[in-house]
């Protein structure tokens, strides 16, 4: 793991992420290294142009009292949009604990966004928020899956049962189903599992980009071959995400919980 120091002139900027206005990215990269991360992209403007993803990580350097609370409020904060907020080095760098801190007193939508059960660290601070919702990340409750395709993050009970240790304390929380592997992720039981925990659940679809496809069709080849077809075909038509979407909202419906459906990457909108 390349591990490097970096000075950053604002830690939080604004995001054109439909419904974020502001993300705060604390690191630039990510150790989780998942095969399919979009996020990837941000290589070729940090300098990482000739660097694998989930193997350098750029600790930010910032000035903690440039974080003015009130800047935020009435508005909505993402940690973190393209890297993860607890990336397994934030035990020891803290950027994600000491920005949160900082932020305390907002009265900004903060959303927490993880795949790693060291969020349930930071619980002392989300009680002192007005308004924040702490999510986790999970797309299948297989461990032998998730291994392959989040090699670096928490398996997934660990991510659900810190989720549910925040819950425990009121604290609000939702379950991002993200990405979708058609016909591979079992999203039916994330749902039946968590709702034990939540009634918030999010979805968003595989987003594929030049960087990410060759591991994707690795993956669905060698593991799933009767499915290599249908990836193909769902890569180039996006109208097949809807069948996708729609069972998506039955079974939510039938389980009782709250349905947000984000299928907006890949230039791809329901709409
Ligand atoms: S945790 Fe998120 S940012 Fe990190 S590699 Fe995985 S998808 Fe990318």
């Amino acid at each position: 793991m390349k591990v490097a120091s970096i000075k950053a002139g604002s830690i939080i900027s604004r995001s054109n992420i439909p419904g974020i206005d502001f993300v705060a990215n604390p690191y630039v990269g990510c150790q989780h290294g998942c095969i399919y991360c979009y996020a990837e992209f941000m290589k070729r403007f940090t300098n990482h142009a000739g660097d694998i993803w989930g193997e350098f990580l750029d600790v930010k350097q910032f000035e903690l009292d440039k974080i003015r609370p009130e800047k935020y409020d009435g508005k909505t904060l993402l940690l973190s949009s393209v890297t993860d907020p607890y990336t397994p080095l934030e035990v020891k760098y803290e950027n994600t604990r000491r920005i949160l801190r900082q932020l305390i007193g907002t009265k900004a939508d903060i959303q927490v966004l993880t795949k790693s059960k060291l969020v349930e660290r930071d619980a002392d601070l989300f009680e002192q928020f007005e308004r924040i919702e702490v999510g986790v990340s999970l797309n299948t409750l297989d461990n032998e899956l998730a291994g392959i395709i989040e090699p670096r993050a928490s398996r997934p009970a660990d991510r659900l049962n810190a989720l549910r240790r925040i819950a425990d304390k009121g604290i609000s929380t939702y379950v991002f189903v993200s990405p979708i592997f058609p016909r591979v992720s079992d999203w039916k039981k994330v749902i039946e599992t968590a709702s034990r925990i939540t009634d918030d659940f999010r979805f968003e679809n595989l987003n594929f980009r030049g960087h990410n496809i060759p591991r994707i069709m690795k993956l669905i080849d060698s593991k799933y071959p009767a499915l290599s077809d249908y990836y193909r075909r769902i890569r180039m038509d996006q109208s097949l995400w809807n069948e996708v979407a729609e069972s998506i909202e039955t079974e939510c419906k039938n389980a009782g919980v709250k349905c947000r459906i984000e299928f907006h990457h890949g230039g791809f909108s329901k709409e």
